[in-house]
Formats: C-alpha cells, structure tokens, sequence
C-alpha cells in the first residue's frame, strides 16, 4: 500500500472525523516477527498523545498481565484496528473499520504471528465478522482467514474492563495466560493442554 513505510502508515485520510479528531496515526508496535500479535480497538487520547497504542491504565494491566507470565511489551506486538482516534471515544464506525482493514491485514500478513489476540469485543467482532459477547466467549480461540492464511484468534476482555469491573479480571488473566502459553511463555507447557 503506498500509504504504508513497512508496517507504518505514514499518511493516510480516508476518514475526515478521525482525520480531524487525531493529533497522529497510531501504528502497531513491537516485533516485526512477533509470536503474538494483540489487536485493539481504536487510538484513545494517550495513544494519541504518545503515538503508541495502549499506554496509560489499560497497557498497564496489559503489560502487568503479560509480565505475570514471562514476557515483556517488548516481545509482542500491539496494534489497533484503526489507527486514528475517534472523537469523544467512540468507537470506529463500520466504515471506518472497512477503511483501515487493509493496513491490518498486511500487518498481519507481515508479522505472520502464532496467534492473534483481540482485546474487547470491537476488535473480536471486527475480525470474526460476526457478533461476539466477549464475556462469554473470552478465552475462546477461533480460525479465520486473516492476513492471507488461516489463524488462531483468541479473544479476550478489554483490559480497561478490568479497570471498571474487576470480576472480567479473571477472564482477561485467564486470556492473557492462554496466549502466553500458546507461544510457550509461562507456567503452561502447551496451547494443547487447555
Ligand atoms: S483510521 Fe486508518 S483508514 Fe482512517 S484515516 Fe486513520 S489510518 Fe486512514
């Protein structure tokens, strides 16, 4: 994609809201071969303000989740399915989803991760194309043809629910714990066992 510099994009204005309520694109971070790829949502004013997705209280529980089982923000890689805050918070309407998906899929065509992980139910629902009650289904690992192949989805809480209602806190440990065991991180031997 010519917007595209690797995995960056550079500049990109397919969306005038988000174009005109971002202070930056929000690229993924991390490895570019990473094992693990997490998935959110959208920007929120600290990404935006830092040009990093999940910083702030969220990446905090999600850092503090991952640490819990070996591994660093530093060995995943982290991104969202649009790069570009919404204003007020909300989420990404369905146009903007479609407008940014294809950056996603070469990210993820690129990174060729083991498994993809989504955090909250936009991301899981955006991936699957389909409806997800996310605290039923957190934990669960799903196929679907993402980034020119088949792949391992697994979905999770978002980690700011765990912020707000501290009973999704399980779940998300829960999932986190999976994932890391899936690229054998942690106290879990093999994805297998589960
Ligand atoms: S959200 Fe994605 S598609 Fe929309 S303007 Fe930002 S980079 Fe472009």
């Amino acid at each position: 994609m010519d917007a595209m510099d690797g995995l960056d994009v550079t500049a990109c204005e397919e969306c005038p809201e988000l174009c005109a309520s971002r202070s930056r694109i929000v690229n993924g971070v991390g490895p570019a071969d990473a094992d693990l790829l997490f998935v959110g949502e959208a920007p929120g004013e600290r990404e935006d303000r830092e040009g990093e997705p999940f910083v702030g209280r969220s990446g905090d529980v999600l850092d503090g989740a991952l640490r819990e089982n070996g591994l660093a923000r530093a060995d995943v890689r982290i991104t969202n399915c649009v790069r570009c805050r919404p204003p007020d918070n909300r989420d990404p309407t369905d146009e903007e989803l479609a407008n940014c998906r294809g950056y996603l899929e070469t990210e993820i065509e690129a990174v060729d991760p083991e498994f993809l992980v989504t955090l909250g139910k936009v991301p899981a629902e955006h991936l699957l194309d389909r409806s997800v009650t996310i605290t039923d289904e957190a934990g669960d690992v799903v196929r679907a043809e993402l980034g020119g192949a088949k792949r391992d989805v697994l979905l999770s809480v978002h980690p700011a629910a765990t912020l707000y209602d501290p009973g999704q806190r399980e779940a998300f440990e829960r999932a986190i714990e999976r994932a890391a065991a899936a690229v054998g991180s942690g106290d879990q031997a093999t994805f297998g066992d589960f």
